[in-house]
């Protein structure tokens, strides 16, 4: 490649990685102290990570998170399930490798990759400025929004309406960080179904989760309802994770994933997997 063709192509990654949307509308990066000894350590060595090595490609994930993820009894890979499950297999395929998945908590899957348990993680992982400052992150997949589940007969409207009622998120997703930059408080749950389950049962008033994991809370159960705040919500992007300074990893999934939207296989998949039970 020609010194001015590689300089404009990175002045174009640059822009489009300083374009990457926040989570909510006032979100900056604070950067917690991990995130930061983090990057320190893995940052600045100029030695760029081996690609994974051997035949199989390991993606960490955290299976709780339909229709992106999810434990099924006939997964794509094995027992799991999902857009992100479909993708992550045709990647590795698609360069002669397996995927082999690790499901953890959404919480442990930065440090994984850090550790280098994993290869990459795959988990409708939003990219945020704080996240970028421990990995590398490739071009984004999919576009989601934070949306609040309520049930059919409440009062709430729009974001503003939740300050005063009982707030459940899921821990360290990018719904609790909203809240945070928000300042409501709220309950955190290790997972969506126990957040959901909190407000079927009345304890809670509202449930911050993203827009597409959302719909499947509210069609799997009665009652319920999405209500949306694009004014106090913006658009997410989901991205896969490596580890900073990987880039033949990254590029490889970087060639995969930019042709799966050019020819609508990521469309379709999430068409299939919202549609599906
Ligand atoms: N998109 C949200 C985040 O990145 C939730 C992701 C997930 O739970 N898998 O925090």
């Amino acid at each position: 490649m020609k010194k001015a063709t590689k300089l404009a192509a990175l002045v174009l990654a640059m822009t489009m990685l300083v374009s990457v949307f926040a989570a909510c509308s006032n979100s900056g990066s604070a950067g917690d102290s991990n995130s930061n000894a983090a990057s320190q350590a893995a940052g600045q060595s100029s030695e760029a990570q081996a690609p994974a090595a051997g035949t199989e490609l390991k993606f960490g994930t955290n299976a709780e998170f339909p229709p992106f993820e999810f434990v099924a009894a006939n997964g794509v890979i094995g027992q799991y399930d999902g857009i992100d499950m479909a993708i992550a297999k045709q990647i590795a395929e698609e360069n002669g490798k397996t995927a082999v998945i690790e499901n953890m908590e959404f919480d442990s899957l930065l440090v994984a990759l850090q550790n280098g348990q994993i290869d990459a993680v795959i988990a409708g992982m939003t990219v945020t400025d704080e996240r970028k400052e421990s990995v590398d992150f490739s071009t984004p997949y999919y576009t989601a929004t934070q949306v609040m589940i309520v049930k059919e007969g409440s009062d709430i409207t729009k974001a503003s309406d939740i300050a005063d009622k009982k707030i459940c998120v899921i821990q360290g997703y990018t719904g609790q960080t909203c809240m945070d930059e928000m300042g409501y408080p709220y309950e955190a749950f290790k997972k969506g179904t126990e957040a959901v389950l909190e407000l079927v049962n009345g304890k809670c008033d509202v449930v911050v989760i993203d827009s597409a994991t959302a719909e499947k809370y509210v069609s799997d159960n009665q009652g319920l309802k999405i209500v949306e705040d694009p004014t106090a919500f913006e658009g997410e992007e989901y991205a896969i994770a490596v580890q900073k300074g990987n880039t033949e990893l990254l590029n490889m999934i970087n060639a995969a994933i930019e042709k799966k939207l050019a020819d609508g296989t990521i469309s379709s998949l999430a068409a299939q997997y919202a549609e599906a039970e």
